[in-house]
């Protein structure tokens, strides 16, 4: 089937990706105070809305969703592909949060982008060693309602939230064995993503345990010096759109 040429769009889009603790959550409060009206992918907020609204995908993913299952690839590239068609038309800058986690996962969302002529111009990694993960994430407590995470939270019962005031649980996969194969997983994906993305001069490190003002500081330097989508060379068959 002929593919349609796709002129490249100087839309920003990036992926934020680090292991759990290493305050991914922290670093979108700060890309959302900076860059109003951006356009967020979370897998578990994409999915919880779609099941809110009781939308056909929302239907097949309560099952994951509620079982804190995480869901297949092909669900989430489903859900991506609906989100971005959503989302594009009054898009001013895009972000994934934590995914894609691997290589796969990384074409593939290359390749949806490249249909839309779109390219990720800019991943940011939040560098974490695996202890200071661990000893953030067991020992932090997260809002039922608002999501609110509350780092070091003293396991009082009863605590509330100090932005809602409604009650703070501990996550039930925030406990270590649960936490420490989350974690290996992650690690594990996160290699060869982080490769791919080098190859294509859009990767940058950032050291997640330095003070939080260095860190949003550095994470805003990154989203700044973003290359310019249409200057980047792509995978081979996606220059050929760009020169078409
Ligand atoms: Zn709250």
């Amino acid at each position: 089937m002929p593919v349609e040429p796709v002129a490249v769009s100087d839309l920003p889009v990036m992926i934020l990706t680090g292991p759990p603790g290493a305050g991914k959550s922290t670093a979108m409060r700060t890309f959302r105070h900076s860059f109003p009206g951006l356009d967020h992918f979370g897998v578990r907020v994409f999915f919880q809305r779609q099941i809110e609204l009781g939308t056909p995908l929302g239907v097949r993913a309560a099952v994951f969703h509620e079982s804190r299952v995480w869901h297949p690839d092909e669900m989430i590239l489903e859900g991506i592909a609906l989100w971005l068609d959503q989302t594009l038309p009054d898009a001013t800058r895009i972000v994934f949060e934590s995914f894609p986690r691997n290589a796969s996962q990384a074409r593939a969302v290359d390749g949806l982008l490249a249909e839309r002529g779109l390219r990720v111009n800019r991943v940011v990694s939040l560098d974490v060693p695996d202890e200071i993960c661990a000893a953030r994430v067991t020992g932090r407590e997260v809002c039922v309602e608002c999501d609110t995470i509350v780092a070091d939270a003293i396991p009082v019962p009863g605590s509330a939230c100090p932005h809602c005031g409604r009650e703070l649980v501990r996550r039930p996969d925030d406990d270590r064995p649960t936490f420490l194969r989350r974690l290996a997983r992650q690690r594990q994906g996160a290699v060869e993503l982080l490769a791919h993305y080098e190859a294509r001069g859009v990767l940058v490190r950032v050291d997640g345990t330095r003070p939080p003002a260095e860190v949003a500081q550095a994470l805003l330097e990154a989203a700044r010096t973003a290359p310019d989508a249409a200057q980047l060379k792509g995978d081979p068959e996606n220059t050929a759109k760009v020169a078409g």
